[in-house]
């Protein structure tokens, strides 16, 4: 439970409503999860920026454990940030090496880095509290994520924010804390105007706040645009500024001061329909949602998710072609699934091509191919694997894929304004439970159903889906995670079938997201992501972590790590991710 508290608080309020090119369909990253990676990398640049553009040393602390403590090697929140200090892009092939060749870039760049497990007393599951420094100046950040890529940083120099990187956001900070009192008037114009009445009065329009600490104080303005270059250089010279720092946003979808949503559930979604007289399918209601979610018009909704599209196909296409990477734990089982295909020792038939494409989207991501998180890394082959799988067997057009991905995404939307894409708080109910549902929509769509069969197919999925833990094995998002994204795709297949057959719901979906995000309240730490119990927790789970997450890959035994016999493995005393639990 106490998971979930730090959610309710003022600190963690959701300030912006979900965006399918935000939130549900992204990060496009290189790495084994978004709400690690992703989540990481995108904390990271925006240290960068408050350190303009130059870290030499980084102290993260992660609370002792946590998901966060426990994993942050294998699911790659060491890579996502490392990268993003060294300045790469998240799809920079360097993004591809193994963990130790990174942490000898750092090295290399003259990065110290330090990584500590105190008890912080946070409540979060994935609460990261970092300094940074370059020998001129440190700043310590304080932030958690939030599932599939998303994230907020709470305090900057231990003053709150809630900065989600989707606006452009300036800290002018103040040479002392005068800066909202009259006694810095000296230098102003007009005289005995603060600073702060002269941010407001400059930046008329845009947001500033007032943000302060025992250990800062400075003015933050949030805008839709980047300011005007000479504006803050005539800021820079007055003698109450000390510095100014500009945070670029890092999602693709800004926001705005004034949003005006159409919808935010189901039944809001119903309501709007029933008061316009319109009679629009799911897919086209995503792009009134989206549209006015993220200021653009939806014909440009519709170009950008063409785009996403096209990377999902780049990524089954990598995987179909056959993958290797040292530092992993499954085998590419792309090729195995297309032989047996081939071969007709399974049907050549949709379902079959769903299985096949959705391994190979999860065998690409294993092996540092770049992919689109949907909605998160884990869970990134259900949807498409679903979608282009049922649209490719049966040579369907790319604008029927594009739909049934719109329609999937409008799921997306009412799961993560309700309950949660992170498995730390909820499991893998909502990664590939999440991402089931979503495929059910895009199914029932590309099959010519309705709105009401769309929403049926995916409230069914989620049904089926409650209670899925998170238990991946050796701390790597592979297995049982492959497994449970087919598992998603047949939960999926099987709503969408039933409900174009005009099966009935009892629970509407909106209820049913309400029942998944309680019951995710319900789960102890152990089974959320932190490797405690399950599958983890196994004999051979136990030994794969220590091969896996223990040895660097030099070390490793030649071949395949995989058991190759159901010969139940002797009972050890070896310890899963000390700091949380001892299993057995
Ligand atoms: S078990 Fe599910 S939630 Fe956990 S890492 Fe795998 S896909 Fe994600």
């Amino acid at each position: 439970m106490s998971r979930h508290f730090s959610l309710q608080s003022d600190a963690l309020e959701t300030t912006t409503p979900p965006s399918i090119l935000n939130d549900v369909f992204g990060p496009t990253m290189i790495g084994p999860s978004s709400s690690h990676t992703g989540a990481a990398y995108r904390i990271g640049r925006l240290c960068l920026d408050l350190l303009d553009g130059r870290i030499t040393g980084l102290t993260a602390r992660y609370n002792r454990g946590t998901a966060l403590a426990e994993t942050h090697v294998g699911q790659g929140t060491d890579r996502g940030l490392y990268g993003a200090i060294l300045g790469w892009d998240i799809v920079d092939p360097r993004m591809e090496k193994l963990d130790e060749e990174i942490r000898q870039e750092l090295v290399n760049a003259g990065i110290e880095v330090e990584v500590l497990y105190p008890d912080l007393g946070e409540t979060h599951a994935s609460f990261y509290d970092l300094t940074v420094g370059n020998g001129l100046e440190e700043h310590r950040v304080e932030a958690v994520s939030t599932g599939g890529g998303m994230f907020k940083i709470l305090r900057i120099d231990e003053a709150p924010v809630v900065i989600e990187g989707d606006m452009f956001e300036t800290l002018v900070f103040c040479a002392d804390d005068t800066c909202a009192s009259d006694t810095c008037a000296e230098n102003t114009t007009p005289p005995g105007e603060t600073l702060e009445a002269h941010l407001h009065r400059t930046f008329e329009g845009d947001r500033v706040t007032l943000c302060r600490s025992d250990r800062a104080v400075f003015l933050r303005i949030q805008s839709e645009t980047a300011l005007d270059p000479s504006v803050l250089e005539t800021l820079r010279r007055r003698s109450d500024v000390r510095s100014i720092k500009v945070l670029e946003p890092v999602l693709p979808t800004l926001s705005r001061h004034h949003l005006q949503l159409p919808f935010l559930t189901a039944s809001g979604m119903l309501k709007y329909l029933r008061e316009t007289g319109e009679d629009l399918e799911l897919w086209q209601l995503a792009l009134r949602y989206e549209s006015a979610r993220g200021g653009a018009s939806e014909a440009e909704v519709w170009k950008r998710m063409e785009d996403v599209a096209r990377l999902m196909r780049r990524s089954i296409e990598h995987g179909l072609a056959g993958t290797d990477y040292a530092d992993r734990l499954l085998p590419a089982h792309a090729p195995l699934a297309q032989s047996a295909i081939e071969r007709g020792v399974v049907p050549n038939d949709a379902v079959t091509h769903m299985i096949l494409y959705t391994t190979a989207i999860m065998d690409s991501k294993s092996a540092m191919g770049v992919f689109v998180a949907a909605p998160t890394a884990g869970s990134c082959g259900t949807t498409p694997g679903a979608i282009f799988g049922l649209a490719d067997f049966h040579g369907l057009a790319e604008n029927q894929i594009v739909r049934a991905l719109l329609a999937a995404g409008l799921i997306g939307v009412f799961i993560a304004s309700g309950s949660t894409f992170s498995a730390e708080l909820a499991g893998c109910m909502a990664e590939t439970g999440a991402s089931g549902a979503m495929a059910a929509a895009g199914l029932v769509t590309l099959q010519g159903g309705n709105l009401h069969q769309a929403l049926t197919a995916s409230g069914v999925t989620i049904e089926t889906g409650l209670g899925l833990i998170c238990d991946m094995v050796a701390d790597r998002v592979e297995a049982p995670c492959l497994a449970k994204n087919i598992a998603g795709v047949m939960r999926a297949h099987g709503a969408a079938l039933t409900a174009l057959m005009d099966f009935r719901a009892v629970i509407p979906i909106d209820e049913a997201i309400q029942a998944m995000d309680r019951v995710g309240r319900l789960m102890p730490d152990s089974v959320c992501c932190t490797g405690g119990e399950g599958l983890c927790a196994t004999c051979t789970g136990r030994h794969l972590h220590r091969q896996m997450v223990e040895l660097p890959v030099s070390a490793r035994p030649p071949g395949s790590l995989l058991p190759t016999s159901h010969e139940v493995r002797e009972q050890t005393s070896y310890r899963l991710n000390p700091g949380t639990r001892a299993p057995g």
